[in-house]
């Protein structure tokens, strides 16, 4: 075996490339920021890993939205169509998930948007709402290039929907002529909104300050209300729009590559979508356990971690799941709670190991919530330049598992925040439903400008 010293040696060897300095993160945040200007210029948006695309979106609620709205939520883990009751002192809803077979995700779009629409009247027939017309709002999360706030042309599938002959197309179009399909003949779609944009709305309807949204689940993306003046991929000047950043996508023109480590490169290598989505693999919950996993097998192989013992169970993808990161680093956790979590992998750990395997798994995930921070702190500044202040005090609505669940990112993504923004005050505020609430906002919002 090694001795000691030498072995705290080879593991900050490991772990030293995933261990980002301030100036790190503020090369990270001055990125980010150029990355937003490019995007949201007429002339130079093609050159932007982050798309910046125009919601529509032009006004956060006010409080005064009324109404009753159907909603949709295509692209989280589920599909759900909701009816959504707007009252003056509260918001109710009733909601329904639809499994939709992978035979129609995978399969053409004329079945996917039939099937989205047998669904709607099954829904509206049970909840008895056959008779009226409702305003429809679509939260449809997949990058679109939205042309209206009821227009929106998908660029690509991502998160494994592959339906043929959608990509290139409005999806508000492909959902009308399915209705018409199908003989529904009172359906009234409003808006196509992004879920981030949905969680920002429906913060926003409890918090006037919530400006962002953020979500932190099976990937990661963020959306801000942008002046209009600075917004040259749309006509005018007036107020403002919310901008969809996807920022997912940031670097994947090699603006981080001096941030990606070998151990990234792998888990990108693996995946479906290799060299896209580069931020997004730092991040969220589809690829922290791959990080940990290939940084266990690394350590394996320099012998520092279980007595350098082949652990061929190792070698599975996805066998680390994110969510062991969540109870492995739970404070105070007693390390036999981590060696049982081993265990199940086949892995004979001792408890020096175990020690071991927290430590990773609290590198990996500092660093995806410092990165976040980093997108973030570039956001808010940018918010605090737009309106001339000296102060910003703002509020993000956030959304996804890894945020919601995980004992310590949203503590690391705040306190870094304050120290790469420290003019900026910023508030997180979890989002209940975000997609589904958000959707009937924005139609609310769309009916009361109408
Ligand atoms: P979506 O973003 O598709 O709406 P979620 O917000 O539910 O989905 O996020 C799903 C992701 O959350 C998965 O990638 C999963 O690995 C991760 N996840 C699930 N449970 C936990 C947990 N307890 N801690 C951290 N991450 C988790």
């Amino acid at each position: 075996a090694l001795r000691l010293a030498d072995q705290r040696r080879e593991v900050d060897q490991l772990l030293s490339p995933l261990r980002l300095s301030r100036s790190d993160l503020q090369r990270v945040q001055a990125l980010m920021r150029q990355e937003m200007d490019l995007g949201l210029g007429k002339e130079t948006n093609a050159r932007s890993s982050v798309r910046m695309l125009p919601t529509y979106v032009r006004a956060t609620p006010d409080g005064t939205e009324r109404g009753e709205f159907l909603a949709l939520d295509l692209g989280g883990t589920n599909f759900r169509v909701l009816v959504v009751r707007v009252a003056e002192d509260s918001i109710r809803m009733a909601s329904e998930i639809y499994v939709i077979p992978t035979s129609i995700i995978q399969g053409t779009g004329v079945e996917l948007f039939n099937h989205i629409v047998e669904c709607i009247m099954d829904f509206q027939l049970k909840q008895d709402l056959m008779e009226q017309i409702l305003p429809l709002g679509f939260t449809f999360s997949f990058p679109c290039q939205q042309l209206g706030l009821d227009k929106a042309v998908l660029l690509s599938w991502t998160k494994g929907f592959n339906a043929s002959g959608c990509v290139g197309q409005d999806v508000v179009q492909l959902l009308r002529d399915a209705a018409l399909r199908k003989q529904h003949f009172t359906l009234k779609v409003v808006a196509v909104v992004n879920d981030t944009v949905g969680t920002m709305m429906s913060c926003g309807y409890d918090d006037p300050k919530c400006e962002i949204g953020l979500i932190v689940g099976t990937g990661t993306n963020a959306c801000y209300m942008e002046e209009m003046r600075n917004v040259g991929t749309v006509e005018g000047n007036e107020g403002r729009m919310c901008i969809n950043m996807e920022w997912g996508a940031f670097g994947d023109n090699g603006c981080l590559d001096h941030i990606f480590t070998n151990f990234d490169q792998m888990v990108d290598e693996k995946t479906i979508n290799p060299g896209k989505q580069r931020f997004e693999k730092l991040i969220s919950g589809m690829y922290l356990g791959e990080i940990v996993r290939y940084i266990l097998l690394a350590m394996v192989e320099k012998r520092v971690l279980f007595r350098g013992k082949p652990c061929p169970k190792l070698q599975t993808k996805d066998i680390f799941q994110t969510k062991f990161l969540s109870t492995i680093e739970i404070d105070g956790l007693a390390l036999k709670k981590v060696l049982a979590i081993l265990r199940d992998l086949d892995l004979h750990a001792s408890f020096e190991d175990s020690v071991l395997v927290r430590e990773v798994c609290q590198t990996v995930s500092l660093r995806a919530a410092q990165l976040c921070a980093a997108g973030m702190a570039a956001v808010v500044e940018k918010m605090r330049e737009n309106r001339g202040l000296d102060q910003l005090i703002v509020t993000v609505g956030v959304d996804g598992t890894l945020y919601k669940m995980h004992p310590h990112f949203s503590q690391n993504l705040q306190q870094t925040l304050q120290v790469l923004a420290p003019k900026c005050s910023v508030t997180f505020l979890q989002s209940e439903d975000g997609s589904g609430k958000g959707a009937a906002l924005v139609a609310a919002v769309a009916c009361r400008k109408a």
